[in-house]
């Protein structure tokens, strides 16, 4: 198995994951967060995240179809398990492990909000501008990185590399 160039190092990301637990429960300062994993991608940033987020947290998952075992998106977006639990009147916050073309996060905010949560936020632990299809709204964003594929902490090729405590690349 080849060796992934690390971008981002396990000191590195959790320095950014306690920034950005403060800074979500900054925006919801007094309420319960009802947490919303994105499976399987996000697990270890989620794990990372709440528990840096001080007060009244509740989790819950789900899990939608994305890319195949390649490293190209299909564009197509499917469901696979839905959230347990009712989001009505709760404060709403999606974890994804990275936003590329949006595509995901666009199917996934539109029916969440038809779920009528009192607020409705996304957080992202990574971002790949340049290669947005549609204009999704993420009010957490980690690192923001070129196009390229990454791997670790969650993140997959062929379901392999998830275990990796870094965000590395496989394309130099
Ligand atoms: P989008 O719908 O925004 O194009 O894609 C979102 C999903 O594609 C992510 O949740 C992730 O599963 C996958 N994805 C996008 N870019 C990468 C990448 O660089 N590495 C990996 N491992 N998955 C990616």
């Amino acid at each position: 198995m080849l060796s992934p160039r690390v971008l981002f190092d396990p000191s590195t990301l959790a320095t950014r994951v306690a920034d950005l637990a403060a800074e979500i429960r900054a925006a919801v300062p007094e309420d319960d967060i009802h947490f919303v994993g994105v499976l399987k991608g996000a697990v270890p940033f989620m794990a990372d995240l709440i528990r840096a987020v001080p007060g009244g947290v509740t989790i819950d998952f789900i899990a939608v179809s994305s890319y195949g075992s390649g490293t190209s998106s299909s564009g197509e977006v499917r469901m696979l398990k839905d959230v347990d639990a009712s989001l009505d009147g709760r404060h709403v916050v999606i974890v994804e492990d990275i936003v590329d073309t949006g595509l995901t996060l666009h199917y996934l905010q539109e029916l969440l909000r038809l779920r009528n949560p009192k607020s409705l936020r996304t957080a992202c632990l990574l971002s790949k501008p340049s290669r947005r299809k549609v204009d999704v709204p993420v009010e957490f964003i980690g690192f923001t990185i070129d196009d390229r594929f990454v791997v670790g902490y969650g993140l997959d090729y062929d379901e392999q590399y998830r275990n990796l405590p870094y965000i590395g690349c496989l394309d130099g």
